[in-house]
């Protein structure tokens, strides 16, 4: 079984002018919690939860006292959150303050500091008592209600002053069931593209991740330059063109996409997905040709990281088992003849050094990852035994050995399935 989680967002309607008032009193004391304590996590190194609860706890509750005791709980993990995500950049060289800025914050709730007052409305612990407030509800609040999600213990509330509504992120659980996989379907992620092996075929999802962080990468930076030398740095009108370049969501359509694409594939066969197991800074061979620090882990996070954490909460939300495995030299080795592949200068595609046949970088990666899964190397899947390319090379054929069928994103891209993209067969080809 697995948790999967969902936050759905609701608001209130405007609240009268004195209750949005305790709110606002609540956030305040809130928020000089967690800066309290994040400066202190920093300073102090501290990481974990448990550790700056054992040592803040009593202090906070002795500063706050007329707050319900459970804000000191959830300040400590809200600003245990912010340290460890402040410190990973900082350990990646990404961080340039001494510490984070606690700009915008929401306010955590857990058992002890809301409860549901009814479907609509939701009761809050405040310095003032318990407050109720209505919120208006929707579509997908009642899908979420009615099709046997049930609510977690954590909430979230934000403050929008302008219009005295509170932002309330609910959050939805509901335990799936992961089916006994009949098989394995592999991906290898790239920063420009994503290929899967199903059934012993290739094929090579484009989706031009790098390309479009370059591209606004370049364009940002143009624009920047135009309206600074025209405005004040800190111009409403530089923001407003920002703004409607929506990076974040295109890449987020690409993303979901893709993994809504190998998912449905791997639940239609009832195969398990395999990914790579990743590490937390770019391995030395992914996009190091570029030299710019913060953009190359912007494109790791966006393309590899970005898109696996996707196929991993889609496959969660149908059952789909997800195996990790080591993808050491998973690219290098030749999964007919474990031999050595000799790539050119910077090419993809690479020739045995003991059979001769030609191979594309991404689809020896993916046969290799099956291949460790099977073989039971580091990973939990059943052991299927021996390579089933033992003796016959079949799948990979003879002319084009190891080439995948390269699908264009604007093909894929339409919400289809694999078999529906494949079955339109003028429009893909097999030119890399
Ligand atoms: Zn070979």
């Amino acid at each position: 079984m697995a948790r999967v989680a969902r936050t759905v967002v609701v608001e209130t309607p405007p609240l009268p002018r004195k209750l949005f008032r305790v709110f606002v009193e609540l956030e305040g004391m809130y928020r000089n919690m967690v800066e309290q304590l994040t400066l202190y996590a920093v300073r102090e190194g501290v990481s974990s939860f448990t550790k700056l609860k054992a040592l803040k706890y009593r202090e906070l509750r002795g500063l706050y006292q007329h707050l319900p005791s459970h804000y000191a709980y959830t300040a400590c993990q809200d600003a245990s959150a912010r340290v460890r995500g402040f410190l990973r950049l900082k350990r990646l060289g990404l961080a340039k303050k001494e510490y984070p800025e606690i700009r915008k914050v929401s306010i955590w709730l857990d058992d002890h500091l809301w409860k549901p007052g009814g479907l609509t409305s939701i009761k809050i612990a405040t310095h003032e008592g318990w407050v109720t407030v209505e919120f208006n509800s929707h579509r997908q609040y009642w899908r979420y209600i009615n099709r046997g999600w049930r609510l977690a213990s954590e909430a979230r509330v934000k403050l929008d002053k302008r219009n005295r509504q509170l932002i309330i992120n609910l959050m939805f659980v509901k335990e799936v069931g992961m089916y006994e996989p009949k098989g394995h379907l592999s991906v290898d992620v790239n920063e420009n593209n994503v290929t899967i092996l199903v059934d012993g075929t290739a094929y090579l999802l484009k989706t031009d991740i790098e390309k479009l962080v370059l591209g606004y990468y370049y364009r940002r930076k143009r624009i920047q330059e135009k309206y600074d030398k025209l405005y004040d740095v800190r111009s409403g009108a530089k923001r407003k063109v920002m703004r409607r370049l929506k990076e974040r969501k295109k890449k987020n359509d690409i993303r979901w996409k893709t993994a809504n694409i190998i998912v449905r594939a791997a639940y239609e066969r009832q195969y398990a997905i395999v990914l790579e197991k990743l590490d937390r800074r770019p391995a030395n061979n992914m996009i190091k040709r570029i030299r710019d620090e913060q953009l190359r882990h912007r494109i790791y996070q966006a393309s590899f990281r970005g898109i696996q954490k996707a196929i991993d909460e889609v496959a969660r939300k149908y059952g789909v088992p997800v195996v990790y495995v080591n993808p050491k030299n998973t690219s290098k080795t030749c999964p007919i003849h474990n031999a050595p592949i000799n790539y050119g200068n910077g090419s993809r595609i690479g020739r045995c050094s003991r059979g001769g046949e030609l191979w594309h970088r991404d689809v020896v990666a993916c046969w290799n990852l099956l291949f460790k899964t099977r073989l039971g190397d580091g990973s939990n899947a059943p052991s299927l035994g021996a390579s089933p390319l033992d003796g016959s090379p079949v799948p990979l054929g003879s002319t084009a050995a190891g080439e995948p069928t390269v699908i264009a994103r604007d093909l894929w891209a339409r919400w289809k399935s694999l078999e529906a993209t494949l079955n339109n067969p003028k429009k893909h080809g097999t030119t890399l």
